[in-house]
């Protein structure tokens, strides 16, 4: 430190008027003379190696340079040092090296890139001259430090005084029109490009294809791509880039192939872009081979890349690859972490069976327990992908965790996280702490209000719905599509012919809202409900609906309830015309022509079941206690012959007494032999059911998920298992939630019932 040369510490602005009063550069520092405090804190920010080049500088009886302060002030540039600049600055002035036009002009872009675009101006307007090369760092800071507007009003004093503009300053005015989306100010300055005529200068031909990317006009994008000459990596990173956002995925990959074919290697930036591209078209297989290609070119390691292909893979839902990319990342950042858990959260909704979907929620709720031992702290995306979760899984307890921790972080208030919370508590069956959330949310968007309505139509409770529809309207919220399905869904629940009818014209007159399927399903839903079947018919018949999977199905199970089996028939005819999707739907068919006995209809459904490759349906249920997941298989060996099987033949026991019946036609049907076989009472949900009752504790709710719908028989007996224990059964089947309570069902013994 003793070789510490003297420097003027402090406001720049100061210094202009003496600028050129300040001693040659040739008078020997004093070593005595420097130290302010500030002066010694923000040498000392610097590092070594640069306090010893800086040292050097004028130290003994050399005469010093000005080239000698690019190294340092490139050294604040690298390290970012704000006082280290300033450090250097007050040293030029003093060595007298204010009019150098090279070296003011690198000081001009240093304090640019370190941020201090005040300084960087400052220091520009104190300049006596100025060349582009000054103009351009100022315009390029500007750009960098999210200030376009500047840029361009930089650029336009820069023309006033007659200057001219390079093709590098005609690059970086193009980034500040990408930045502003200010395609006419773009496309005046692309006259000037072709009035020059250096459209076939890359760093021009690159700026102009963003540009037009930005401003979505592809063809001009690719236009200004084609027009250059040499194309480096960044074009044809910029022209793939411009593919992919504008909707045009296939040519991306094309032009990426071609980029390849030509031998241009790719980096880091053209890899992520291809893999979003991969990600967007869901190409698996182009996505893998630009993995090796990663690997291969040494950008395997690279973190924005890596996460482009995690995203990929989770998006395709190969979470195994995914995890094993993840866990080789050593720091992750809170927007891997939400791709991660949002990719677990969006397979519990793909997943191919019930039991894996539960699966990878467990798994999504272990992450987010792993992201908060982390140190980081979650946000609102996550707080909404772990309340989904928490839906799916009916895992009411970790829910409420999530709720106490968004109100300990402050996120309880965000409507988002507001809506989630809803949702989740809706979903978990309790619809008075998803109503008390609600209630307590500060503000409220439609999503909010439909899902509140919707969770009110969902739980049986139509007055609410319509009471809450109504609040909707009289605050001034407009109504979507989403929110007439929950109002006639409440209005059908509750058998509320007029009300619907209403409400389905003020959908269209008053609102001018097409109806679609989800509506139609709801009137005829209701027309079925109230033994209508005839009018279910008319209504589909005067509106011209075709209807789908659905609609068929709810006319099949109310034609069979009401026992018209000939509109049955038709209807399942109309449905099998349809091929449906669903194998439920294929073996509600199959017992129905089983049970009339007719073996033709049994065998053609067969062979319909074989070209479709529909599999056979698995009836799982599982029960998760104290974070452990318990599985069940309907009639399973194992649970006979333990207290399962005797604390359910003990509630059969006493059902009958209460007036409860088996109905066993309506059993699942096997695929090897030709009549129903398992027994009703063999179930999966009644012995997941059992199960809970034997480990929970007496005032616990009971919560079960199914892998298909609820048959009619183990409806009306979990009912009476609700009031012989007074226990809460939420039972999640494939189709809804039923909430037993006290004998009733919130589904009010209705809606898909094979
Ligand atoms: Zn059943
Ligand atoms: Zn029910």
């Amino acid at each position: 430190m003793a070789s510490l040369p003297p420097v003027v510490v402090g406001n720049t602005s100061k210094l202009n008027p003496e600028v050129k009063k300040l001693p040659s550069p040739s008078v020997p520092f004093e070593k005595k003379n420097y130290s302010t405090k500030e002066s010694d804190r923000a040498f000392a920010s610097l590092s070594l190696e640069f306090r010893e080049a800086f040292s050097l500088i004028g130290g003994g009886d050399r005469k010093i340079e000005s080239s000698s302060y690019v190294p340092l002030l490139q050294e604040c540039i690298d390290t970012n040092s704000v006082s280290g600049v300033e450090s250097i600055h007050g040293h030029i002035v003093k060595a007298g090296f204010c009019q150098e036009l090279f070296l003011m002009t690198f000081l001009v872009n240093t304090y640019a890139k370190c941020g201090m675009m005040e300084s960087a101006r400052r220091l520009f307007d104190s300049l006596p001259k100025r060349n582009v090369v000054t103009w351009t760092s100022l315009m390029s800071g500007y750009v960098h430090n999210s200030r376009p507007e500047s840029a361009i009003s930089v650029f336009k004093e820069m023309l006033d005084v007659g200057g001219y503009p390079t093709n590098y300053t005609l690059g970086i005015v193009l980034n500040a029109c990408s930045s502003l989306f200010d395609i006419e100010l773009g496309k005046q300055i692309h006259g000037y490009i072709v009035k020059y005529d250096i459209e076939y200068d890359a760093s021009i031909g690159n700026a102009l294809c963003s540009l037009y990317s930005k401003c979505r006009s592809l063809d001009m994008a690719i236009n200004a791509f084609q027009r250059i000459e040499e194309k480096n990596v960044i074009s044809w990173t910029a022209v793939i880039s411009a593919c992919g956002e504008n909707g045009n995925s296939a040519m991306g990959l094309d032009v990426f192939v071609q980029m390849l074919a030509e031998g241009v290697q790719p980096n880091e930036v053209t890899l992520t872009s291809v893999l979003s591209i991969c990600c967007t078209m869901q190409a698996l297989d182009m996505g893998t081979q630009v993995h090796s290609l990663s690997i291969k070119i040494g950008c395997g390691s690279d973190l924005a890349v890596t996460n482009s292909i995690m995203y990929l893979y989770l998006k395709n839902g190969c979470i195994s690859e995914a995890k094993k990319l993840f866990d080789g990342i050593t720091t992750i950042s809170l927007v891997t972490w939400n791709a991660m858990i949002a990719g677990h959260a969006e397979m519990t909704s793909l997943a191919e069976d019930g039991l894996s979907a539960y699966f990878y929620g467990i798994e999504a709720l272990k992450i987010f327990q792993r992201l908060n031992r982390s140190g980081l702290r979650p946000d609102l995306y996550t707080f909404s992908s772990v309340l989904t979760v928490c839906s799916s899984l009916v895992a009411l307890e970790q829910g409420e965790q999530v709720h106490a921790q968004t109100l300990k972080t402050g996120f309880l208030s965000d409507v988002v996280v507001g809506t989630a919370l809803v949702n989740m508590y809706n979903k978990c069956g309790s619809i008075n702490r998803a109503s008390k959330a609600f209630v307590e949310m500060s503000t409220r968007t439609l999503i909010s209000w439909t899902s509140m309505i919707n969770a009110f139509a969902q739980h049986g409770l139509a007055q609410q719905a319509l009471q809450l529809f109504e609040d909707m309207r009289f605050v001034g919220v407009r109504p979507n599509k989403i929110t007439f399905v929950g109002v006639l869904s409440a209005c059908s629940q509750a058998g509320m012919i007029d009300q619907a009818l209403a409400y389905y014209d003020m959908m269209i007159n008053e609102y001018k809202i097409n109806p679609v399927m989800d509506h139609y399903a709801c009137l005829v839903d209701m027309f079925v409900r109230l033994g209508q079947i005839y009018e279910a018919f008319d209504f589909i018949k005067k509106t011209d609906l075709v209807p789908n999977e659905f609609i068929w199905s709810i006319l099949i199970a109310g034609s069979r309830s009401q026992g018209k089996l000939e509109l049955g028939f038709y209807a399942a005819e109309q449905l099998l015309e349809l091929k449906p999707k669903d194998s439920e739907t294929y073996f509600l068919l199959l017992n129905m022509y089983l049970s009339a006995g007719r073996w033709k209809d049994v065998s053609r459904v067969r062979k319909m079941m074989r070209d479709e490759k529909v599999d056979k349906i698995t009836d799982w249920s599982w029960i998760s206690i104290r974070n452990k997941v318990y599985t069940f298989k309907p009639g399973s060996k194992k649970n006979q012959a333990s207290e399962v099987a005797k604390i359910l033949e003990d509630l059969h026991d006493r059902a009958r007494r209460l007036g409860y019946q088996v109905e066993t036609n309506m059993a699942i049907v096997d695929e090897e032999k030709e009549e129903a076989t398992a027994l009703p009472a063999d179930h999966s949900e009644k012995l997941a059911v059992a199960f809970g009752l034997l480990n929970t504790s007496n005032e616990a709710q009971i919560r079960v998920i199914k892998s298909i719908s609820m048959c009619r028989d183990c409806h009306n007996f979990i009912k009476v298992v609700s009031i012989l224990t007074s226990r809460t059964i939420i039972i999640r089947d494939s189709k809804r939630l039923h909430k037993f309570f006290n004998g009733q069902c919130s589904c009010g013994d209705f809606g898909g019932l094979v």
